[in-house]
């Protein structure tokens, strides 16, 4: 039986789940969660010009590198999608990231704004699948953002100016959760990554397994 899980994983493409919402709505949280409870799923790690946070560390976070090299990514055309001015640091992911864990039935994470889902979909659209979280209320927002500690006040007011912006995207997203509790919500993303997985357009080796049972049910 093992034989055939671990053949069955091998046939299937791998999809890109991309999860985008408000700055403080619990993204982070979700993202680490299901990583953590999900060894077939890797995240994307992005490129960014930003000062990393205390805690964050290079390399799974993000990869932190200055304005020199982002525009040597730029001129190289290594990017998948990027995002260059819109929280004034400068994010981006890269190709090489990705396409070695999809080619071979791997899924991958994606920490990402509406604007790269859009560049996501637009360039590999029936391999990605964007989740929207939404915050209970503004309110719960901003607590969320002072309580955690990570960034000054001007940094606060930047994101919640953002907010509404962000908020627009919304229904640019094939599913979309409220986080009032943070369990159910992790519940909830585990549940869709399971049923994304099993779509039959994503689980390409299975015409040669079926064809062994019809070849199989001859001889029954
Ligand atoms: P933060 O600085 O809080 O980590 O991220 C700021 C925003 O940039 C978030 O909305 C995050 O999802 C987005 N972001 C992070 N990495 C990427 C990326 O590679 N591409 C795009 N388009 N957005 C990203």
């Amino acid at each position: 039986m093992d034989e055939i899980i671990t053949r069955l994983k091998k046939v299937r493409r791998g999809a890109m789940f991309i999860i985008e919402a408000p700055s403080g709505t619990g993204k982070s949280a979700v993202v680490k969660e299901i990583l953590r409870c999900d060894p077939n799923i890797k995240f994307s790690v992005s490129v960014t010009t930003r000062k990393p946070r205390e805690g964050e560390v290079d390399g799974k976070d993000y990869y932190f590198i200055d304005d020199a090299q982002y525009n040597e990514y730029l001129k190289q055309d290594a990017f998948y999608e990027y995002v260059d001015s819109q929280y004034g640091s400068r994010y981006g992911t890269l190709r090489s990231e990705v396409d070695s864990f999809i080619n071979v039935g791997e899924d991958v994470l994606f920490d990402m704004d509406w604007a790269g889902a859009r560049q996501m979909k637009a360039k590999a659209k029936d391999d990605v699948v964007t989740i929207y979280l939404l915050p209970p209320s503004i309110k719960e927002l901003r607590s969320r953002l002072e309580n955690r500690g990570t960034d000054s006040k001007e940094t606060i007011e930047k994101r919640m100016n953002l907010t509404a912006e962000k908020l627009k995207h919304w229904n640019e997203f094939d599913y979309v959760l409220v986080n009032v509790n943070l369990e159910d919500t992790i519940k909830k993303v585990q549940r869709i990554i399971s049923g994304e997985r099993m779509k039959r357009v994503r689980q390409t080796g299975l015409q040669s397994f079926v064809d062994e049972l019809l070849e199989e049910a001859k001889h029954d």
